[in-house]
């Protein structure tokens, strides 16, 4: 019964060792290979697999040969008890291997993550390294930038024609630039403990400003007006926006000033120029409906005088219109010289000599009041080509202009000087009589605007001298404080040649 089945025995037991040989050389092989790389998990998942596999074969192949032994030596029986044992050996050492499997799976996952972070913290370790070897040149290469960049920044505070100012919430100038010393008129030893409020008129205080840095974040070309340190004022625009931590580590406030002055007072001047000329335009107009009328009713006063003798009631009547009339046409020919429409005759003149004619023939007027006139003369002035008795015009109007100014004591200053970049003669009257009101300023040049009584101005004279001076192609320039004077500046060009 047992002899049919021998070769199947056989193979049965030689498969058995053969088992226990193979995954033995195999837990050998693995367990060479898990020494050669302790941290390699497949190596460890493979050595622990290997040994269940080896118990596996022992216990299943050693099962097999003690059957065969035992049913060949006639213990059969033995192998009855023996049985159970060897099957529950074989079923544990499988189960061991399938949940080693199985559990492998979340082993090779957590050895995943901490293969990461190892390659991270690799990383983190050669940066280091890097770091290390590399920091003192790198330190180097950031302030080298660091100071071009500071240059850089320096240059743009320094150089900046506008005002560049940093202050503090409360106003405190912290930084100022070389142009905003210059446009608030301040010396460098000064800063100390100066407060920007200061510096604007109480119409547009400084709280306004910062009220609109809160509420907006900035503030932009906004015009206020400045006062300098020297007293005078001046229109500027400006712009703010917050400084981070530039007042002792709180938030400041960076202003940029730009100084509108010379351009207002052009814009100004313009609108001046044009009011003028248009109102040039209309009177000339009316001025010349008016001379030729005059002129019939002076010739006609002219003839009848001429037929009566001088003890006739008449004839007196007729003189006192011949008067008014004249009157008229000299009010008609200073409205005509206003508008530039009467013709000028161009010499080549002394300007000197010019204002001393003019001053010896009013110096009489002014005898019995202490009265001063002083003359201050650039002798490097060439002669200039004007009109020299329209010129006398302009002068002599000033110049009574300043007496009237003025009460019975006072200066008036006569002087001269010689533009060289602009090519012009500056001629300036000074006085310390009374001043201008600011709001009569804009409209002194205006015809027929006078501040003297009725009789004693006819407001001629301002409007009469601007139109001479536009005819020479000049500029005629006043500055007034109420109260400290005034100051009428005459320019007229020189030809390149003199
Ligand atoms: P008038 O002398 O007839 O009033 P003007 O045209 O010469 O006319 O002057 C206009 C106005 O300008 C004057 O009424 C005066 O208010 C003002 N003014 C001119 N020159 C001076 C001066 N030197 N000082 C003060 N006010 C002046």
């Amino acid at each position: 019964m047992i002899l049919p089945f021998f070769p199947i025995i056989l193979v049965d037991v030689v498969g058995s060792i053969l088992m226990i040989v193979l995954s033995f050389c195999c837990l050998g092989y693995v367990r060479k290979l898990r020494v050669q790389d302790q941290d390699n998990l497949v190596w460890t998942y493979l050595f622990w697999f290997c040994l269940g596999l080896a118990c596996f074969a022992v216990s299943r192949s050693a099962g097999h040969i003690l059957k065969t032994a035992l049913i060949f030596s006639g213990h059969q029986e033995v192998w009855g008890w023996v049985r159970p044992f060897s099957g529950a050996v074989n079923t544990v050492m499988f189960i061991v291997v399938g949940a080693v499997t199985l559990f492998f799976e979340r082993i090779w996952n957590i050895y995943q993550m901490i293969l990461k972070d190892r390659k991270a913290l690799q990383t983190a370790h050669n940066e280091l390294l890097f770091l290390n070897e590399n920091l003192e040149q790198m330190v180097q290469d950031r302030t080298r930038a660091l100071a071009i960049s500071e240059f850089k920044h320096r240059q743009i505070f320094e150089a900046s024609k506008d005002m560049i100012l940093i202050a503090a919430k409360d106003g405190l100038i912290l930084h100022l630039n070389p142009s905003g010393y210059d446009l608030l008129g301040l010396e460098e030893k000064e800063l100390k403990q100066q407060n920007f409020q200061d510096f604007l008129v109480r119409e547009q205080p400084w709280s306004d400003l910062v009220a609109q840095l809160d509420k907006n974040g900035f503030v932009s070309s906004q015009e206020y007006t400045l006062r300098t340190a020297e007293g005078g004022h001046k229109r500027v625009l400006i712009s703010a926006s917050p400084a981070m931590g530039e007042a002792e580590g709180e938030d400041g406030i960076l202003l940029l000033v730009k100084d509108i002055e010379r351009r207002r007072l052009m814009e100004e001047q313009m609108a001046q120029a044009d009011k003028l000329a248009s109102i040039g335009e209309l009177s000339s107009g009316v001025a010349h409906e008016i001379n030729n009328p005059l002129g019939v009713i002076l010739g006609y006063a002219q003839l009848l005088l001429r037929n009566e003798s001088q003890e006739s009631p008449l004839y007196h009547d007729l003189k006192v219109i011949e008067k008014q009339t004249k009157n008229c046409k000299t009010v008609v020919e200073d409205l005509l010289s206003f508008a530039r429409t009467s013709k000028a005759y161009k010499e080549e003149v002394d300007i000197h000599k010019t204002i001393r004619e003019v001053l010896d023939f009013l110096q009489p007027h002014f005898k019995s009041d202490e009265i001063e006139i002083s003359t201050h003369f650039d002798d490097g002035l060439p002669r200039v080509l004007l009109d020299e008795k329209k010129i006398k015009q302009v002068l002599m109007n000033l110049v009574m202009n300043a007496r009237h100014a003025m009460d019975d004591s006072g200066r008036i200053r006569v002087s001269t000087r010689l533009d060289r970049t602009r090519k012009m003669a500056v001629i300036e009257i000074a006085d310390t009589g009374h001043g201008i009101e600011k709001q009569h300023l804009p409209r002194i040049f205006d015809p027929f605007f006078t501040t003297k009584p009725t009789g004693k101005g006819t407001g001629l004279g301002l409007s009469v001298s601007y139109g001479i001076i536009q005819n020479h192609e000049g500029r005629i320039l006043v500055d007034s404080e109420p109260g400290q004077g005034s100051r009428f500046t005459i320019e007229l060009p020189v030809k390149a040649e003199d």
